[in-house]
C-alpha cells in the first residue's frame, strides 16, 4: 500500500510538472500527514526538490514540489534472440543514450551476462553519466520469468532454463538488478508514462514472435503464483491443432501466429514467403491473403474478448510487431472486443494501438528501476540497495 502511495504521489507531481503539499493531499485523498511523511523522504532522497512559490491568495503562499529528473539514471536493456537494446534514462524516463548490440543469445545466457556487462558501461560512458547516479539495471525479456528470485525460468525464444540472472549480474555490475517478462515491462512504462498513465485496470496485448498479455489491476501489475500469468499465446484454443513452439498442440500462437499465416499463404502459391513479402501482398489487395489475415484476427479476437470479458479491464492497449499488419488484421480484434463483450451494456473498453520499436521495450525495462526508487525502502535488500545509493 505504502509503494503504491509513493509512486502515485510521485505521478501526480509529474503530471502536474510542479505541485504542492496541500494539492496532492487532495489528488491523493491521503491524509495531509501521510503526504508530509512521503514528501519528507521523496526530498531526502533528491528525487523531489521544493520550489519557487505559487502566487499567493492571501494566506501563507504554499511550496510547489517538483522532480528533479537528474537526480538519478536507470538502465533498461531489451534481450531478443539477436541481440540486445540498451537505453539509459533520466528520472522522468526521457531517454538520455541509446545502444545496439546485434548478437546471438539463442542457448547462450553467459555471452549474454558479458554483452549486458559491456552494454551498461558502454551506455554509461556515451551519456556520460557517473556511476554513482546509476540507480539499477532493469532487464525484460520474453519467457516465464520469477521476477522475485531474479530467475528467467525458462524462455522458448532464447531456449534458456533455470538462469540466475539477477544474483549473477548485480555481484559483476555493484547494481541493483529487476528482470520481468518484456510484456509486463512494456504494462509497467505504459502505467509509468504511456496511455495508461490514469488507468487503474488495464492489459496489454502484445502481438509478436509470441502473443502475451501484461495484466494491471487495481494499479499492480499481476504475475500469478509463479510468474507466469499473461502466456496468453499458450492457451489451447484447437486441441490436437498445429504443434506449438511449447511442444503442445492447438495453442493460440500456433493457431494464429505469423508463421502460421505465412506457411498457410504460402501453400497457395507452392513455395514459402517472407514477412515482408507477406504484408506487400495484403497491401496489394490479394484476396487470398488479406482473407488468412483477417481470419487470424478473428480467432485471435474472440480469444481476447474472452479474456476482456473475464477480467472487465478500462484499458486495452495493443502493441508488438503484429501491429505492422493493419486494420485488416487489428480491425476483427477490435471488433470482437466491442461486439463479443458486455461493451453493449455500455461497458466501454478503450483500445488503443501503440507502434512501439526496441528502444520503447529498453525503456519499460528501465521503468522496473523507477519504480522501486520512487518507493519508500522496503525488506528487499535491493529496494535498500536503490535508496541508498546516493549517499555513497
Ligand atoms: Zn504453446
Amino acid at each position: 500500500m505504502r509503494e503504491l502511495n509513493v509512486s502515485l504521489l510521485i505521478e501526480l507531481v509529474r503530471s502536474a510538472g510542479s505541485t504542492s503539499r496541500a494539492e496532492l493531499a487532495r489528488q491523493s485523498q491521503l491524509s495531509a500527514p501521510t503526504v508530509g511523511t512521503i514528501v519528507d523522504h521523496l526530498i531526502e532522497r533528491g528525487i523531489l526538490v521544493e520550489v519557487a512559490l505559487a502566487p499567493s491568495n492571501g494566506g501563507r503562499p504554499p511550496v510547489l514540489l517538483s522532480i528533479d529528473a537528474t537526480a538519478g539514471y536507470v538502465i533498461g536493456i531489451k534481450l531478443r534472440g539477436d541481440g540486445l537494446t540498451t537505453v539509459i534514462c533520466d528520472l522522468e524516463a526521457k531517454v538520455v543514450a541509446t545502444r545496439e548490440f546485434p548478437v546471438s543469445l539463442v542457448g547462450d545466457p553467459d555471452g549474454a551476462m558479458h554483452a549486458i556487462l559491456s552494454e551498461v558501461r558502454g551506455v554509461l560512458r556515451d551519456a556520460k553519466v557517473p556511476r554513482s547516479k546509476a540507480l539499477g539495471l532493469g532487464i525484460g525479456m520474453s519467457g516465464v520469468i520469477d521476477s522475485n528470485a531474479g530467475v528467467c525460468v525458462s524462455s522458448h525464444l532464447l531456449q534458456w532454463h533455470n538462469v540466475e540472472i539477477e544474483s549473477k549480474l548485480r555481484r559483476l555490475l555493484r547494481l541493483p538488478v529487476w528482470i520481468d517478462n518484456d510484456v509486463n515491462t512494456l504494462a509497467v512504462a505504459e502505467k509509468w508514462s504511456g496511455d495508461a498513465r490514469g488507468a487503474r485496470h488495464f492489459v496489454t496485448l502484445s502481438i509478436g514472435r509470441g502473443i502475451g498479455l501484461g495484466i494491471v489491476i487495481d494499479r499492480a501489475l499481476y504475475r500469478g503464483a509463479f510468474g507466469s500469468s499473461g502466456e496468453f499465446g499458450h492457451i489451447i484454443v484447437e486441441p490436437g491443432g498445429p504443434i506449438c513452439e511449447c511442444g503442445r498442440s492447438g495453442c493460440l500462437e500456433a493457431v494464429v501466429g505469423e508463421d502460421t499465416m505465412r506457411r498457410e499463404i504460402g501453400e497457395g502459391l507452392g513455395r514459402t514467403i517472407s514477412r515482408s513479402e507477406m504484408i506487400s501482398l495484403m497491401n496489394a489487395g490479394d484476396s487470398v491473403t488479406c482473407g488468412i489475415v483477417e481470419a487470424a484476427g478473428q480467432k485471435l479476437g474472440i480469444s481476447v474478448a474472452n479474456i476482456m470479458t473475464l477480467l472487465n479491464p478500462e484499458m486495452l492497449i495493443i502493441c508488438g510487431e503484429g501491429t505492422e499488419l493493419g486494420s485488416t488484421f487489428l480491425d476483427p480484434i477490435i471488433r470482437s472486443v466491442r461486439e463479443q463483450t458486455f461493451a453493449s451494456l455500455g461497458l466501454k473498453i478503450e483500445v488503443k494501438i501503440q507502434r512501439w520499436g526496441d528502444e520503447a521495450w529498453a525503456v519499460g525495462a528501465a521503468t522496473l528501476v523507477l519504480r522501486e526508487s520512487f518507493s519508500l525502502p522496503g525488506s528487499d535488500t535491493r529496494s535498500l540497495a536503490i535508496w541508498h545509493r546516493r549517499g555513497q
